[in-house]
């Protein structure tokens, strides 16, 4: 199925992770996808030549998501390149775990900028070409931990719960406009943020899993694919868990 074919997809954090699975899966789908990244130029250019060699079309872009002046060359160079701009997915972000006695302010802060200010920087600057599309979409990642909470990620638990809210009040406001927003909130997914667990930890984590084992980023990938094409055009304001049933609501 090419059912993105004419579109283009920006995917922050795209260069590792679920963004880089994300990026493979819409280039897959046939859309023209940007693989944003912060500091890793090697993984976002093997991302790249990976969509190309199956067929599809991908530029790596550098920027930090929380920084103003990154965020508006970013989208500048997205429009100049694919000529407009029809999804986003806010994915990158960042962890800094630790128990709330111990946190020091550069460790909250950080986690917010990554996670919550660069979702608010860069689909305000990318909201007026997305208005323009007639297939806009607005995809974030959050986390089951912004749902459940979880011990040691106090300034986490709070980005994503943060970014929940910004899904639900964007969606209200851009739904005139046939532009939908929805959130992801995965559970625990085998990627370098998960790698830093302990044994024990593990185990711990384990035990909330129903299904009783991490996900893959493939296994996320596909929901994002779903939610911005055309099978996601009546799904908006949404947030929806994919976590092996942490969550059953
Ligand atoms: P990951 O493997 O650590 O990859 C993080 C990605 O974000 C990388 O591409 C990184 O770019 C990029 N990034 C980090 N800070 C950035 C910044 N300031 N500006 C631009 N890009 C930045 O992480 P992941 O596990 O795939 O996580 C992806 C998303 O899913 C995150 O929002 C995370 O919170 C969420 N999530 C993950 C899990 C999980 O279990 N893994 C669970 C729930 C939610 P570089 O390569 O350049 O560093």
């Amino acid at each position: 199925m090419t059912e993105l074919n004419g579109l283009t997809a920006l995917v922050t954090g795209g260069s590792r992770g679920i963004g880089r699975s994300v990026c493979l899966e819409l280039g897959l789908a046939k859309a023209n996808v940007v693989v944003n990244y912060n500091r890793n130029k090697e993984a976002a250019d093997t991302t790249v030549q990976e969509i190309i060699s199956l067929g599809g079309q991908a530029i790596a872009v550098e920027g930090n998501v929380a920084d103003s002046g990154d965020v508006q060359d970013l989208i500048k160079t997205v429009q100049e390149h694919f000529n407009g701009l029809d999804i986003l997915i806010n994915n990158a972000g960042i962890t800094r775990d630790t128990l709330l006695l111990r946190m020091s302010e550069e460790d909250w802060d950080t986690v917010h900028q990554t996670n919550l200010r660069g979702a608010y920087l860069v689909t305000k600057a990318a909201l007026r070409p997305i208005l323009k599309s007639n297939a806009g979409r607005i995809l974030n990642m959050a986390s089951v931990v912004g749902v459940t909470g979880n011990p040691g990620q106090v300034n986490y638990a709070a980005a994503k719960s943060g970014l929940i809210g910004f899904t639900r009040a964007l969606a209200r406001e851009v739904a005139p406009r046939n532009v939908t927003v929805n959130a992801i909130a995965p559970g625990f997914i085998e990627t370098d943020i998960t790698a830093s667990l302990t044994d024990k930890q593990r185990e711990a984590v384990m035990s909330q899993v129903p299904l009783g084992r991490f996900a893959q980023p493939e296994e996320v990938a596909p929901l994002v694919r779903f939610l911005v094409g055309p099978g996601g055009s009546y799904i908006t304001g949404q947030c929806i868990h994919l976590d092996g049933g942490m969550v059953m609501a």
